[in-house]
């Protein structure tokens, strides 16, 4: 079973880079919305039971591709928030301020490349920063489509790509967007747990 995790902020904690009016729909009714429909697909099922990783290998392997859309929904929401923090931006440190160096020019590269990525994606999606056992790297999938999934990419840190994520605070202005959550809010310490985990 899916379940909706607590914001690991308060919902005004990320203000004015993200407002706890754009929290309150995006949590409290899409990733609400993902984890219901996800839940309604395994009940009585073999996958009643299975964490929400598995629920999400299984309907890629299996080709269902509605319970796919929610299960990866529901996860990819739950690492962005976790991805997300009020002292967030700045610089990473140790291992993967090394990486980051040699892989992708520094912090600056990263964030050039990121940003290039995330405004240059079409239409909904979602921006990761990945490690795929060689380097790191900057991907994007579409849809619902997660870093989770694809063969040998360990995901590390994720921006929701969807209108949904961003209208309230920025309108049609993704750039700006892209900007807030690299400049203030994305959470190094998550992405280095990640990388080390
Ligand atoms: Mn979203």
């Amino acid at each position: 079973m899916f379940s909706l995790p607590p914001l690991p902020f308060a919902p005004e904690a990320l203000e004015p880079h993200m407002s706890a009016r754009t929290l309150s729909f995006h949590h409290g009714k899409h990733h609400q919305a993902y984890v219901d429909k996800a839940n309604a697909a395994i009940k009585d099922g073999p996958l009643a039971n299975a964490s929400d990783e598995e629920v999400v290998r299984a309907a890629k392997a299996q080709g269902n591709q509605g319970l796919f859309n929610n299960a990866a929904q529901a996860w990819n929401h739950s690492f962005l928030w976790n991805s997300l923090s009020p002292s967030g931006g700045g610089a990473p440190s140790g291992q993967l301020k090394e990486l980051i160096d040699r892989d992708l020019g520094g912090v600056e590269g990263f964030a050039e490349k990121f940003k290039a990525e995330a405004v240059g994606h079409f239409a909904s999606g979602w921006a990761w920063l990945v490690h795929d056992g060689q380097a790191l790297k900057v991907v994007s999938t579409h849809d619902a489509d997660t870093a989770l999934v694809h063969e040998g990419l360990k995901p590390l840190v994720v921006l929701d790509l969807w209108e949904h994520a961003y209208y309230l605070d920025y309108q049609n202005a993704r750039p700006g967007f892209v900007d807030a959550f690299l400049a203030k809010m994305i959470n190094w310490d998550f992405t280095a747990k990640n990388l080390a985990a």
